[in-house]
């Protein structure tokens, strides 16, 4: 047998609660509708999608897609927001394979296209992980995320009061070597373009060093860290961020599989930092993703699938629910994100 075709399956004998419906009603602050990032369910037809949310009681989902191709984000508003105004929360984004064209004048270009893309009807920018990985200015030369030539899309941001979900660097294994320790090996080897290695990349910290640099040098604007902070294995990193940056908030989006088998310190760390913490799945529309959400943050069930397929997709480990409180869940499913996006 390889070991690709070990599939041991468990002998505990143990509850297992099936969450039709959240303690509260829903935002879905971290998702995509459109393909490739909205799954299968970006080929659902709008009404079955609405339908699908209905059953889950996701009143809002924040949609990410609008990227850096502004036909996608008019498109968007248009097919969603145009169609169910209350339901959906678009994004814009910053087109960088302008900068050559604009030279020095980059920075104010992107925060004037942000500033149209609002007017249109965006109500975030989206920040994709390129940035700091391949993002070159025209000299050639990598930008650093806390690079101040953008700090006009920054000022701009706080001005118009939306928040920046950022995704940057995130997950750690993606810049191990590709070995047998690396803990994401099969889902690296499926997928070789999300490899990371250093050099030609730069540390994995180096990055997140700047992240942190960014948040901190501009506490007028609202930043939302992707991932649970973009680092979802080191708690203890995200949670000095936080404390440090009053304007730093964290999604959850595709991170349960981190969270879960770490439950004591998940667990602590989402009642330390309620006020902080965005529901979100980044899966796409999708019920029965919705519910194992649900069952992560509401029970106390142990040791069960954090996916929807029989191998889940990060890794073949089992997660631990976290048996949150009420008034933590009443914030992370609807608060939070209600007082951000002025819901
Ligand atoms: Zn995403």
């Amino acid at each position: 047998m390889d070991l690709q075709e070990y599939k041991p399956v468990s002998r505990l004998q143990l509850k297992a609660t099936q969450i039709e419906k959240p303690r509260f009603p829903v935002i879905d602050a971290h998702n995509h509708l459109g393909p490739p990032f909205g799954g299968e369910s970006a080929k659902l037809s709008l009404s079955e999608r609405l339908s699908i949310l209905d059953e889950a009681d996701v009143r809002v989902v924040v949609d990410l897609d609008g990227g850096w191709g502004e036909e996608i984000l008019q498109r968007h508003l248009d097919q969603y927001k145009g169609f169910a105004p209350d339901r959906f929360i678009h994004f814009g984004g910053v087109d960088w394979s302008h900068w050559s064209e604009k030279g020095d004048n980059f920075g104010d270009w992107a925060a004037s296209r942000l500033r149209k893309q609002v007017q249109w009807g965006a109500q975030g920018l989206k920040v994709w992980k390129g940035f700091g990985l391949n993002v070159r200015d025209p000299r050639g030369n990598l930008v650093q995320v806390d690079d101040d030539r953008l700090d006009p899309i920054w000022y701009t941001t706080a001005e118009l009061n939306i928040p920046v979900l950022i995704h940057v660097a995130d997950p750690l294994a993606f810049f191990d070597p590709l070995d047998e320790c690396n803990e994401r090996w099969e889902e690296l080897t499926a997928h070789p373009d999300w490899h990371f290695p250093c050099p030609p990349y730069p540390p994995f910290l180096q990055i997140m060093d700047q992240l942190s640099n960014l948040v901190i040098q501009h506490p007028q604007t609202t930043f939302i860290g992707a991932h649970v902070g973009c680092y979802a294995e080191n708690l203890n990193w995200v949670g000095e961020l936080l404390d440090r940056a009053p304007n730093f908030y964290v999604d959850i989006g595709a991170r349960i599989a981190e969270l879960g088998r770490q439950p004591y310190t998940a667990r602590q760390f989402f009642i330390d930092y309620a006020d902080r913490i965005l529901f979100g799945t980044d899966m796409g529309v999708d019920l029965d993703t919705y519910r194992t959400y649900y069952r992560f943050l509401e029970t106390d069930d142990e040791y069960f699938n954090y996916g929807t397929g029989e191998i889940p997709d990060q890794g073949r480990w089992q997660i631990y629910g976290l048996f949150l409180h009420e008034d933590v869940l009443k914030k992370v499913y609807w608060e939070n994100a209600r007082q951000l996006f002025c819901v």
